[in-house]
């Protein structure tokens, strides 16, 4: 089954509006990562199918990047998201200054008004100060009063005109302080303004990267996972065939060994069961070894495996010498061995012990030939469930898979 994260709605809307084109981390080192890991996994299981390997490789590859393409993948989310507010913020904080110019440029305007109004009350006064001959007219009144020629006379009349003309010129005063700290404030709200549009541009452009940052991830991180389940899904649909192709080679082991031991009984029968020295020696000498005995989870079936011998790094053509004396028990072609030899060494140190010589190309010996220690049994190759040139070699003591490097360093 194959499954989809249902990633950041953002990223899915952003796909629309956006450029998409993102190279994957380094596709070359990928590709020899892959590459080698083929290789080992067959050099590990011998007869694994190419194709095959490639999928667990990539499988194992995909699985290994995806811890990081999540991390990355949150992180890169998380600064979208923080991206988002700030642009957000500095919308609002713009939209508030823009209103804060506004509510001052109507306030100056009305102040101006006023300003105008009480103005024209001044001149008035100043008029009458001008016609009275240098004194204003509430002085005017004041001494028209004193010499009792005042119309109605009274001086709480004096008094509220004096007081009235004075209060004009607080008004006029007072207003343009007003109008004064208004036009301040409107200058530093415009500056505000200035630098925040500035600042929110920047947010726009934060944010615009940051939307393109978390699509990137989160395609990377799909990307992933879509390769991870499609190997999956490759590695699964061939998990009922290897299983039934593995345990095929495993009863022909079983068969192989079991006519061995037969072939070692009949010899015990006979009496005299000893060949050589009892030493053996490594029969691709000076070859590295490629794979070691030993049980090993099988990529595919997911169950233990053993892996019956050495494998050594032999090219295909290569002489392949007998480990020690002895006499041959199987010689020709097998299923999964492809051509192999069985070489019986008899009885050493109390144990029946025999050798194998596996995915030959050609055999050199016939059953029931006697062969001395370092003979040239077979020629190397790649035959039977095999992937690539090399020497897979087996001791069975007893009849029973060993790990041969013991007997032979
Ligand atoms: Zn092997």
């Amino acid at each position: 089954m194959k499954r989809r994260l249902g990633l950041v709605i953002t990223a899915a809307v952003l796909a629309l509006v956006l450029p998409v084109n993102f190279a994957a981390a380094d596709p070359r080192d990928d590709k020899s990562q892959v590459d080698d890991r083929v290789k080992e996994l067959q050099q590990e299981f011998e007869g694994l199918d190419e194709d095959l390997a490639r999928v667990i490789a990539e499988r194992d590859a995909a699985e290994e990047k995806l811890p990081d393409a999540e991390a990355a993948s949150k992180r890169a989310d998380d600064a979208l998201a923080e991206a988002i507010e700030k642009d957000a913020s500095m919308a609002a904080r713009l939209t508030s200054a823009e209103n804060a110019q506004k509510d001052l440029k109507t306030s100056i305007e009305d102040g101006a008004e006023e300003i105008d109004k009480h103005k024209t009350s001044a001149a008035r006064i100043g008029r009458q100060a001008y016609q009275n001959s240098g004194i204003t007219s509430d002085l005017a009144m004041l001494l028209q009063m004193a010499e009792g020629t005042s119309a109605d006379g009274g001086i709480g009349r004096v008094d509220s005109a004096v007081r009235s003309q004075q209060r004009t010129i607080d008004n006029l005063s007072e207003q343009r302080a007003v109008n004064k700290n208004n036009e301040e404030r409107l200058s530093g709200v415009t500056e505000e303004i200035s630098d925040l549009k500035d600042e929110a541009a920047e947010a726009v452009v934060a944010k615009e990267a940051a939307q393109v940052d978390a699509k990137k991830k989160a395609d990377s991180l799909n990307d992933l996972i879509s390769a991870k389940d499609d190997a999956e899904e490759t590695i699964s649909d061939n998990k009922a065939s290897t299983k039934e192709q593995l345990k095929k080679e495993k009863e022909e082991q079983d068969r192989l060994a079991e006519k061995v031991r037969e072939w070692e009984k009949e010899q015990e029968k006979k009496g005299k069961f000893v060949y050589g020295d009892g030493e053996l020696a490594n029969p691709a000498k000076g070859y590295p070894t490629t794979s070691p005995f030993g049980y090993r989870v099988h990529p595919i079936t997911g169950a233990k495996k053993l892996h019956s011998g050495t494998d050594f790094g032999v090219p295909c053509g290569t002489p392949i010498h007998a480990a020690g004396d002895g006499v041959v028990v199987g010689a020709g072609w097998t299923g999964g061995y492809g051509n192999r030899v069985v070489v019986s060494h008899g009885k050493i140190k109390g144990d029946t012990i025999a050798s194998t010589y596996n995915h030959n190309t050609k055999v050199k010996v016939h059953p029931g030939q006697k062969v001395k220690k370092g003979d040239v049994i077979s020629v190397s190759g790649t035959t039977g469930a095999s992937t690539g040139c090399h020497l897979h070699f087996e001791i069975m003591k007893n009849g029973g898979y060993v790990d041969p490097m013991p007997y032979i360093s």
